[in-house]
């Protein structure tokens, strides 16, 4: 069966990049199919990964603030844990989104094809669902078929075995619970399964937790974490064996033990994008060495009316990225002369406390032999920071030398990833110190912390003693 449109633009992929791009499309006037292989739009983002896993971390953050208000004198007895409940809410809350997804459809006057996609050829789209095929047309094509966990060779098949899927699931809370991977999905899984009741150890085969960041940046964080888990860095998984009381994890590492018993064992150990049997040989769609699609900062793929957005196109793989490339690629198909092409892209752990950072982190500046000054500010001395009992946290922002604009910036505390934003603005504008110093900060705020980050490179700083001169 064909449809008998031939659409200007076909998506496949409903997550927040392909909806996006399609949306967009639509806003430009251009006819549009969107093609989702899943009963609801949304992707990755929405119905297994940033809203569900932000859902149960503010349930998370509430016990553990419960907890800490202890030292204010106030105090609650320990919280009585509905998970049935909690499951209701975080499927409320992507029930709302989704839904609210089909009516920006619906109004936008999208076409809806539910099914899996695959290319037959450059201008057609074979979608199949029960078993039936249909046809489509078009003139151009956005790939966003997005990404799915990594499975590290030679794990068990076995139920207490669990990506991230598996987790948000809430099946059980297991009592001892091993997480492979110290990356952000692995810790923000600590974070929830902790407040509700387990015991978190956490495997990280590099030197530090959020390997990506810098390792001043996230030591708040790790401070904080190692009073109660146990993190055990530059440890490798040799073998798993899963056994009727629980599941043996053998270790090798420095300070490892030799092997551990778990009830439950989460995988986070990076994702990988959706390329297979989608039909790309046929129509030469290029990868790169990493196995993305390799795409230009127009989001122009090697075949010159297919396009691609988002966790399938490259790192980092995060939904604001997909949804600003889904623009993109939406805005050049309708004749635009648009390119993807951000000075950075923020990433944030929303752990507690948060860790967020945009720009070079200093690693990478030093790397890259950029001569730069570093304003870090410790959040003891911020009224706000010590007033809400979080004076663990830093911001720290990164200047270029000889241009004396920012390059770089990192905040680790409370509101982290709300924070960050001024950051990015101020490297969008091309910000230099005095700019963001003489900037006023309304106080108190732990927005005021950037400012005096800044200060300390600017050499007005008044919170604290100013660097002496070197
Ligand atoms: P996806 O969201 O993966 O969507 C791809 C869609 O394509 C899917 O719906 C899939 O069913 C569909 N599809 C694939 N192949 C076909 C086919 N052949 N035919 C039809 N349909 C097809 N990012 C953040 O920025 N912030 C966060 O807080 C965050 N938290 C996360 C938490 C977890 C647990 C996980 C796993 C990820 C998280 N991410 C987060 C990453 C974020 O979810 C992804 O970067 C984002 O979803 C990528 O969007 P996308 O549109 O490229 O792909
Ligand atoms: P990740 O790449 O962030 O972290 C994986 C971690 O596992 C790394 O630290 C890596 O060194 C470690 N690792 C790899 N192999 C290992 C092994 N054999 N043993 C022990 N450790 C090992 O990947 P992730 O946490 O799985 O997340 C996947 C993607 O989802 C990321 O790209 C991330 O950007 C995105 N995501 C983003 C958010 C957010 O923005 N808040 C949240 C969740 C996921």
């Amino acid at each position: 069966m064909a449809d008998a449109v031939k659409y200007d633009v076909v998506v496949l992929g409903g997550g927040p990049g392909g909806y996006t791009a399609a949306f967009r499309a639509a806003d430009l006037g251009l006819s549009v199919c969107l093609v989702e292989q899943q009963g609801r739009l949304g992707g990755v983002c929405l119905n297994v990964g940033c809203i569900p896993s932000k859902t149960l971390l503010h349930a998370a953050a509430v016990i553990e603030e419960a907890e800490e208000i202890g030292e204010y004198g106030v105090s609650f007895q320990k919280p009585a844990i509905d998970v049935e409940k909690l499951l209701k809410k975080k499927n409320e809350v992507i029930e709302q989104l989704t839904g609210g997804l089909d009516g920006l459809c619906t109004a936008r006057k999208i076409t809806r094809k539910e099914g899996r996609g695959v290319f037959k050829d450059a201008t057609t789209l074979v979608v199949t669902r029960e078993g039936k095929d249909e046809e489509i047309s078009f003139s151009n094509a956005i790939v966003a078929t997005g990404s799915y966990p990594f499975v590290l060779p030679g794990i068990p098949d076995d139920p207490r075995i669990w990506d991230s899927t598996d987790a948000l699931a809430l099946k059980t809370i297991p009592k001892r619970f091993l997480i492979i991977g110290g990356g952000i999905i692995g810790l923000e899984m600590a974070q929830i399964y902790s407040a509700l009741g387990s015991e978190i150890t956490i495997v990280e085969m590099l030197e530090q937790i959020i390997p990506p960041a810098d390792k001043d940046l996230v030591q708040p964080l790790f401070l904080k974490l190692k009073k109660k888990y146990s993190i055990m860095t530059q440890t490798k998984v040799t073998e798993i064996t899963p056994g009727d009381k629980g599941i043996t994890v053998a270790f090798e590492g420095k300070k490892a033990p030799e092997s551990g018993e778990y009830d439950a064992v989460l995988v986070a150990v990076g994702r990988r994008p959706n390329t297979a049997d989608l039909g790309f040989d046929t129509i030469g769609l290029a990868l790169d060495e990493r196995g993305f699609l390799q795409v230009n900062e127009r989001q122009e793929t090697s075949v010159k009316n297919i396009y691609a957005i988002g966790d399938v196109a490259g790192e980092p793989m995060l939904a604001h990225k997909a949804t600003h490339e889904g623009k993109v690629a939406a805005e050049v198909i309708a004749g635009h002369n648009a390119a993807f092409t951000p000075m950075t892209i923020p990433s944030v752990a929303y752990t507690n406390p948060e860790v967020a950072w945009m720009g070079l982190t200093e690693k990478e500046a030093k790397a890259m032999n950029i001569d730069f000054e570093k304003g870090k500010f410790p959040w003891g001395a911020s009224g706000r920071a010590l007033s809400a009992g979080v004076s663990g946290g830093v911001t720290k922002a990164l200047f270029d030398k000889k241009s004396g604009r920012i390059i770089g910036a990192g905040i680790c505390g409370m509101n982290a990833g709300e924070l960050i934003h001024e950051a990015v603005l101020a490297l969008e504008m091309g910000a230099t110190a005095e700019d963001i110093s003489l900037t006023v900060h309304a106080h108190p705020t732990l927005a005021e912390t950037f400012a005096f980050a800044a200060e300390l490179v600017d050499g007005s700083i008044t919170d604290v003693l100013p660097p002496k001169k070197k």
